[in-house]
């Protein structure tokens, strides 16, 4: 018997879950719905394109073809409002119905609104798709001033897109630094001064009180916790992703902040799994349920929840350590594993612009963030995966290179 395989999203979580689904069963029926009108693209890329330093072209993974030559049915424009959990049905804001006996839920999230005044007006932008790269593209090759809000991984992206595209930007930060969970004084300072000789300038212990528009309610600045009004005619802004979940609210699967998987990536309703951005997964080297926001960890989490819905059983589990990498500045910058969360850290300075923060849990390595040399980071991302009992080991981590066999064995292989 065919299987209708159906999946919501395609993004890099329900691209790669389709292909692993045709590669491993020639036979089923598999269905991409997406509320996009363009096909797979490089999300990653999309902020180069908005800097001005990439054409179109490379951004975009998948033509059409692609699916067609797989026998893939991609529904573009499509937006999904309702799933019958009972009837294995998923409908659509056209009215079409899709029926499925496995569906995987891969809609990652759609950025939130800023909950202060004027924060829809034209000329604020929020950045997750294409779409919305082009419109940043446009409107900061012509703006003069700038505000940018979100002190964090897509923040910075955006602060980047001004320094770029020479608009003068001012960057409103809430607390004293960038990514404070994350970073110390000691590391952030490496990202500010790197911002300002871009032309962008760090605010702190600030943020948008409200946005401030002209009489064709376009921007024309913001005020911030102070009262300082900070003149910007481009603003944009970053404060973290609200998960596309509204059309499974009346059904059993477990919702929290996302949605709640196993490490199969399986949900507690039978037949449906979810990948990508969205999940609340079991991680299974944290022994906690994690989240995590990376094209990476999103890639494999649709191939392993192919895998498992193509097999009808747990044959694939996700134990995955992620990297998220900042290319902006004239030194490298990587994140990996967890790095905003532990009982205990070590962190060295080496030089004005090379610093590591490593964070530990239960005695082991389980995050870290890099700044200008890299050069450690697979022996960092083992000895997370080998579960190495090493926080008595701060000195040795901290070296400039990491020897592994002067390290505690692995407590896993
Ligand atoms: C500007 C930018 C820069 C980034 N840079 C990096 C980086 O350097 N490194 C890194 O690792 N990660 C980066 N990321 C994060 C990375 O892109 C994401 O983690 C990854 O794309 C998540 O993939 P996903 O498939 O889970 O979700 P998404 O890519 O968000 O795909 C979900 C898809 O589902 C669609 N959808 C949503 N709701 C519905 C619905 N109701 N019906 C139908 N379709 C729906 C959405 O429109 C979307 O197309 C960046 C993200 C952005 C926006």
């Amino acid at each position: 018997m065919t299987t209708s395989h159906v999946i919501l999203g395609d993004g890099i979580a329900g691209s790669s879950a389709a292909e692993t689904i045709r590669e491993a069963d020639p036979d089923a029926d598999v269905t991409i719905i997406t509320d996009e009108g363009e096909p797979l693209y490089n999300r990653i890329l999309i902020k180069e394109f908005a800097k001005g330093t990439l054409p179109e072209e490379p951004v975009s993974i998948h033509e059409e073809e692609w699916y067609e030559e797989r026998d893939i049915d991609l529904e573009l424009n499509t937006r999904v409002t309702s799933v019958d959990t009972d009837a294995n049905v998923v409908e659509a804001q056209d009215g079409a119905t899709y029926e499925y006996d496995k569906l995987l839920v891969a809609t990652g999230g759609t950025p939130t609104r800023l909950p202060v005044e004027n924060s829809d007006a034209e000329g604020v932008h929020y950045f997750w798709t294409f779409k919305d790269a082009r419109a940043i593209r446009d409107h900061a090759a012509e703006a003069e001033t700038g505000v940018i809000v979100g002190a964090g991984l897509l923040g910075i992206d955006l602060a980047a897109i001004c320094g770029a595209q020479n608009v003068e930007a001012d960057y409103l930060m809430r607390g004293n630094r960038w990514w404070r969970y994350a970073l110390s004084l000691d590391g952030a300072e490496i990202i500010h001064e790197a911002l300002r000789q871009k032309g962008v300038t760090p605010v702190f212990d600030s943020g948008v009180e409200r946005f401030e528009v002209d009489d064709d309610g376009h921007v024309t600045g913001a005020v911030d916790a102070n009262g300082e009004f900070h003149a910007g005619e481009f603003a944009a802004v970053a404060i973290g992703l609200d998960f596309n979940t509204a059309f499974l609210e009346d059904t059993a699967v477990e919702l929290d902040d996302g949605i709640v998987v196993d490490e199969h990536m399986r949900t507690g309703v039978e037949d449906i799994y979810a990948a990508g951005d969205l999940t609340r997964y079991y991680d299974v080297i944290l022994d906690e349920r994690a989240q995590n926001g990376s094209w990476g960890s999103a890639k494999e989490q649709g191939v392993v929840a192919a895998e498992n819905m193509v097999a009808d059983e747990p044959v694939e589990t996700f134990r995955y350590v992620s990297s998220y990498s900042i290319t902006h500045f004239e030194f490298p910058f990587l994140s990996f594993g967890h790095p905003t969360i532990g009982d205990d850290e070590a962190e060295r300075k080496y030089s004005d612009t090379e610093w590591r923060r490593l964070t530990f849990k239960d005695g082991q390595l389980i995050g870290g963030v890099l700044i200008g040399d890299l050069s450690q980071q697979q022996a960092f991302k083992q000895i997370i995966r080998e579960e190495r009992p090493v926080a008595d080991q701060k000195e040795k981590l901290l070296e400039p290179d990491v020897d592994l066999d002067a390290l505690p064995a692995p407590a896993v292989e």
